[in-house]
């Protein structure tokens, strides 16, 4: 047993060695990835569940570099730690904006389109002076914009119901991501008029076999009819879940509808659906 122990630290050093040096590599390639034009953003479309009328799109960034396509889950929390998710959260949010004059270039109508933002981001000082810098440069309605932030932000509460407060005044509106998850959910949205709420995927998947997750889904959708919220359900896979989800007026998204794509593969798959 001993030897085996020993065998398994040495295991585990290697590993944790390997994990640091991908770790540092992605980390010095992320530097240079803004001015090599490494950025991409993915939209995934955001439905009206009964009435399948297509109600916005999130943007999700996509990174491509020498290393190959790396997913955010892996990049997003070094640019958090590094500070780096400053310029790209700016840039991400900036090339949202001119997307959204896109839309309506292709005869689609000007869609809301919703925008991670990093507790970090949220939390640097001159945030909401540059949220005001780039909507205005680039010309876009605020109301054309959701900002989606995670619980994690109420790690800090009172900074971050002060910034919400100032990002509301600009217009923008405001989405609590992965909502149930996280331990506060309920102490978040106590203080805060949150515009949106967007239910976690855990909630949606177990809930068809599991009677008590079923019971927690619809209590979390009757409180934000009541707060007078939006509701939309993530990670919507098959029909079945969408036919549970039509007894409620929410929205949704998932994969079942569309994955999210490019934006010309969107407005090409916007035209075949629903254009015919
Ligand atoms: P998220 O904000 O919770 O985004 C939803 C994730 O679920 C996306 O993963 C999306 O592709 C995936 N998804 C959508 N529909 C389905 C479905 O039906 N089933 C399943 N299993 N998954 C689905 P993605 O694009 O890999 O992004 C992962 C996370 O990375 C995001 O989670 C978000 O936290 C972060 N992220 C992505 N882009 C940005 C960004 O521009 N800024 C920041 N700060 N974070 C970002
Ligand atoms: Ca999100
Ligand atoms: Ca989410
Ligand atoms: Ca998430």
């Amino acid at each position: 047993a001993k030897e085996n122990g020993k065998n398994n630290y040495e295991f585990y050093n290697e590993e944790l060695n390997q994990q640091l040096k991908r770790r540092m590599i992605i980390e010095s390639y992320l530097h240079k990835a803004i001015e090599n034009n490494e950025f991409s953003i993915h939209y995934q479309p955001q439905f009206n569940i009964r009435s399948f009328d297509m109600t916005g799109a999130e943007a999700l960034l996509r990174w491509d570099c020498e290393l190959g396509k790396i997913p955010p889950d892996e990049f997003i929390s070094i640019a958090e730690e590094t500070g780096l998710i400053i310029p790209i959260g700016e840039w991400v949010l900036r090339q949202a904006c001119k997307d959204i004059h896109q839309f309506k270039e292709h005869g689609l109508k000007a869609f809301p389109i919703s925008v991670n933002i990093s507790t970090r981001q949220l939390m640097t000082p001159n945030f909401i002076e540059r949220v005001r810098a780039i909507i205005t440069e680039e010309k876009v309605d605020a109301k054309l914009i959701t900002l989606e932030i995670t619980e994690s932000a109420f790690l800090y509460y009172e900074d971050a119901k002060d910034n919400i407060s100032e990002l509301k005044k600009l217009g923008v509106r405001i989405s609590l991501d992965d909502f149930g998850i996280g331990y506060s959910s309920l102490s978040m949205i106590r203080n805060i008029e949150i515009d949106e709420l967007k239910i976690d995927r855990s909630f949606l998947h177990d809930s068809i076999t599991n009677e008590r997750v079923y019971s927690l889904l619809d209590t979390i959708i009757q409180i934000g009819k009541k707060l007078d919220t939006k509701v939309i359900v993530e990670g919507i896979e098959t029909e079945e879940q969408i036919g549970m989800l039509s007894n409620y007026h929410v929205y949704g998204q998932g994969y079942v509808y569309s994955k999210p794509i490019a934006l010309d593969q969107l407005f090409k798959w916007y035209k075949r659906t629903f254009e015919k």
